[in-house]
């Protein structure tokens, strides 16, 4: 495989034109309007939680997105604490996600005091499996009493809310997850902060659930230095995400009223100038970044046919394309390898060849906090674990 190895890490450092220098995984670009607006801010005195950027900035989100209302907040792991707030999951609760997710997501959860249970993955997709939630619900729950969501069998705890994560930017099948948590009356919290750029069936993920959250962190496909949001489809939602993170103010020429326990969520004004900024380039990176993803496809599909004829027994490196029915931003490219030995072996080499690769995420239920977690089996995204390697994916301008 050794030879396989110093093929790839040569592939890699061609699409990037860079013989010799170090490859990192995701870095940012900037090569628009970022000066421009960051002047205007600084000559403008608005560089902090009131400012025109922030109001354009949420406007044309909410237009990209096909979202009837976009909110901003200081960063997508609160946005995600805040919108499972909203839809009602309050301590002793449990909340059903996918275990091969970030850190965030499991998080988020814990700091409304609910428990995540952890669902498997479809492989394809490699986020929440529809087919997996339903079977675990039907086999776990009765139908709630005091209102319609259900109560997990074996706790007696409520089911607050469904958490699908679209991993790497490839949508998972939200259609069918909003299909099963309506017949069951769990809302739906997308975190979409993996996928901004990327549509199901042509319609943008984080616009499915009731709330969508994104992220702008320094290495997500548009990034405002720190940043987050949620996307609507109810605006009266949005209107109170909005109230709750500008410290539940009453809005007033001088009086300082609040009406209910609020947040200092609101993201700056200079933040949000980057965000205008970068996301005037978000069709040219998305285009960019789906040009790498097809080489990187002829590239693997040409590699395996090569070693599957010298060796028909060799399991192929496989690279991940986008499920059907979707358009994915490939956010961060994925490949395969046969087993969990090889791929240690190519992390240390393509690490050691100066070009950066990373495993996915160990499983959430794998870690120290949530190891006591309820599980479904977790089959799929024990397979992902063990293969699955992200390679570099930075936008070429
Ligand atoms: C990046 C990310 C978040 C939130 O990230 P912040 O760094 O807090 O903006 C949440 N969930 C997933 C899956 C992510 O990748």
């Amino acid at each position: 495989m050794e030879q396989v190895y110093k093929q790839i890490v040569q592939k890699i450092r061609e699409i990037y034109k860079e013989p010799e220098e170090f490859i990192p995984l995701h870095a940012p670009v900037f090569s628009g309007n970022e000066k421009n607006y960051l002047n205007e801010c600084i000559d403008s005195s608005f560089v902090s939680s009131v400012g025109k950027f922030v109001d354009l900035f949420e406007e044309k989100m909410a237009e990209y997105t096909g979202a009837k209302k976009a909110v901003v907040c200081v960063n997508g792991t609160n946005a995600l604490y805040l919108a499972l707030k909203m839809v009602g999951v309050d301590k002793d609760t449990e909340v059903l996600t996918q275990p091969l997710t970030f850190i965030a997501t499991a998080n988020a959860i814990s700091y409304c005091g609910a428990q995540p249970v952890f669902i498997d993955v479809d492989r394809d997709t490699m986020g929440l499996s529809p087919v997996a939630l339903k079977i675990w619900l039907e086999q776990n729950t009765h139908p709630g009493t005091r209102n319609a969501k259900p109560i997990n069998k074996n706790t007696g705890r409520e089911i607050s809310a469904v958490v699908p994560m679209h991993t790497f930017g490839h949508p998972v099948r939200i259609d069918e997850i909003v299909a099963v948590c309506d017949e069951y009356s769990i809302p739906v919290v997308e975190d979409a902060a993996e996928s901004l750029g990327s549509f199901y069936r042509g319609k943008h993920t984080g616009t499915f659930g009731k709330i969508g959250v994104l992220s702008f962190n320094g290495n997500k496909i548009l990034t405002t230095g720190g940043g987050g949001m949620l996307l609507f489809m109810d605006e009266e939602l949005a209107a109170k995400a909005k109230h709750l993170t500008t410290q539940a103010k009453i809005p007033h020429p001088w009086e300082f009223v609040h009406d209910e326990i609020g947040y200092n969520y609101r993201m700056p004004n200079i933040n949000a100038a980057l965000g205008l900024a970068q996301l005037e380039q978000l069709p040219s990176f998305i285009k960019s970044k789906r040009k790498i993803a097809w080489e990187y496809d002829d590239f693997f599909r040409l590699l395996t046919s090569g070693f599957k004829r010298r060796n028909p027994n060799l399991f192929p490196v496989l690279f991940v394309t986008e499920p059907s029915l979707s358009e994915s931003n490939y956010w961060l490219n994925c490949i395969l390898m046969p087993n969990r030995t090889e791929r240690d072996t190519f992390l240390k080499y393509s690490n050691e060849s100066g070009v950066m690769t990373r495993p996915v995420w160990r499983l959430m239920n794998k870690l120290e906090m949530f190891k006591k977690c309820q599980t479904d089996e977790l089959l799929n995204s024990e397979w992902l674990e063990d293969r699955l390697v992200n390679i570099p994916s930075s936008v070429i301008v």
